[in-house]
């Protein structure tokens, strides 16, 4: 059986076994009636507003704008509670877990982030919180690790393999299959199969609404949006709230890593083909036998082998450009916006920043065009690899 509302052109789709396909298809049906669930929505817009800190300002980079003779803008999701756009996701996702009567919410994480997100909203709404993770990551990432077990969550750790993301996430699910009647599976990104990424991209679209607004009633037209990509959330966030102006141009940036000539970066839109990722169908990076490739970017919010599908069909459709920036070149952009501005964005949110040095050189030179970089989070977090790089330390075994 082939739900249509699981596809975009081509993409997408339920790739799972049917013990999943049950679980699925349970989220599927709590969801769409979650449309008319006032009380939900209310509750979810009171906690945006009120815990989370919304709507994060639209601020104008007088600085950065002088330097790049453009208007631009920065959407702060940075300063979201816990610092970044994935608390929006959580926070609904774990009001869904809710609501469907579910006593536990587990998750998975690759540098924390996601799991520090989920942990902060079950340790709210009093559910159970298990957090799947690769040793290896827990050893790298332990500030996270305490901020997680201190908000009361447990954090399993994952001895597979090469003991990070891809293991962990395995695991999780699992994990979930095991206890799938009581227990709720919160997903870090616009990934996996239907109906998660839409799920994901309702709830991050939230930035694209304000954005919109924000913009306009500055009395201006946004004609360029960028933002980094990942798993693609905080982009097809900003982006939805742009989508149905084709005066908008949007751009997606990827990691590029040591370079797209390498085989360490990120770069699933610029070098990958069609294949199946985590119960989804979406570009891969994978090698000519069909198997994914390990990935590579300073930032570890954006090492993700797939994309989500959306984005896949933009992509064909040329709605959005996609892009690589490198490791050095967000690095320098990270410097250049935190000297000039005062901000310390998160090292995914500096590939976002990276590209306007360059797509500025190619627009107009009479008039300053306006330009939206939504920064997805704040740099706290990445400061020990900004300081090893700045030492001169190779940051990239
Ligand atoms: C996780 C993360 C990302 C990447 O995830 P997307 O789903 O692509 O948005 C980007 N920026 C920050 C700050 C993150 O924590």
């Amino acid at each position: 059986m082939e739900n249509k509302k699981a596809y975009f052109g081509e993409f997408g789709g339920q790739f799972v076994p049917e013990t999943v396909m049950t679980a699925l298809f349970e989220l599927e049906k709590a969801y769409d009636e979650l449309k008319d669930d006032k009380e939900f929505y209310e509750n979810f817009e009171d906690l945006l507003k009120n815990y989370v800190g919304r709507e994060t300002p639209l601020y104008y980079a007088k600085s950065l704008s002088d330097y790049y003779n453009h208007d631009i803008y920065l959407k702060r999701e940075d300063l979201n509670h816990t610092g970044a756009h994935k608390i929006n996701n959580a926070l609904g996702q774990v009001l869904l877990a809710k609501k469907m009567g579910k006593k536990k919410v587990i998750a998975e994480t690759g540098a924390g982030q996601h799991g520090v997100a989920t942990a902060t909203a079950a340790a709210l709404l009093g559910l159970e919180c298990d957090v799947y993770m690769g040793a290896v990551d827990i050893e790298r990432q332990k500030l996270n690790v305490f901020r997680m077990e201190l908000l009361g969550a447990k954090v399993v750790s994952v001895e597979d393999g090469l003991k990070t993301l891809k293991e962990a996430t395995t695991a999780a699910i699992q994990a979930w299959v095991a206890e799938i009647e009581t227990v709720f599976y919160v997903i870090g990104s616009v990934v996996g199969p239907h109906p998660y990424p839409t799920i994901v991209r309702d709830f991050q679209s939230v930035i694209g609404k304000e954005a919109r607004h924000q913009i306009e009633d500055l009395g201006k037209h946004a004609d360029h949006v960028i933002a980094c990509v990942g798993g693609g959330s905080n982009a097809i966030g900003i982006f939805s709230g742009f989508l149905d102006d084709k005066t908008t141009k949007l751009y997606g940036v990827e990691a590029g890593g040591l370079g797209i000539d390498t085989d360490k970066h990120a770069a699933t839109l610029t070098l990958g083909r069609e294949g199946i990722i985590h119960g989804m169908k979406t570009y891969v990076l994978q090698n000519k036998y069909g198997q994914i490739l390990p990935v590579h970017s300073i930032s570890a919010g954006l090492d993700y082998p797939g994309i989500e599908y959306e984005h896949s069909y933009l992509h064909d459709m040329k709605r959005a450009i996609y892009a690589p920036i490198t490791d050095k070149e967000a690095m320098d952009a990270l410097i250049l916006v935190t000297r000039k501005e005062g901000i310390i964005p998160a090292i995914e949110s500096a590939h976002a920043l990276a590209y306007l040095e360059k797509l500025c050189p190619t627009l107009s030179k009479d008039r300053r065009e306006t330009i939206i970089v939504n920064v997805s989070g704040r740099g706290d977090k990445d400061m020990h690899t900004v300081f090893s790089v700045l030492r001169g330390d190779d940051v990239n075994e």
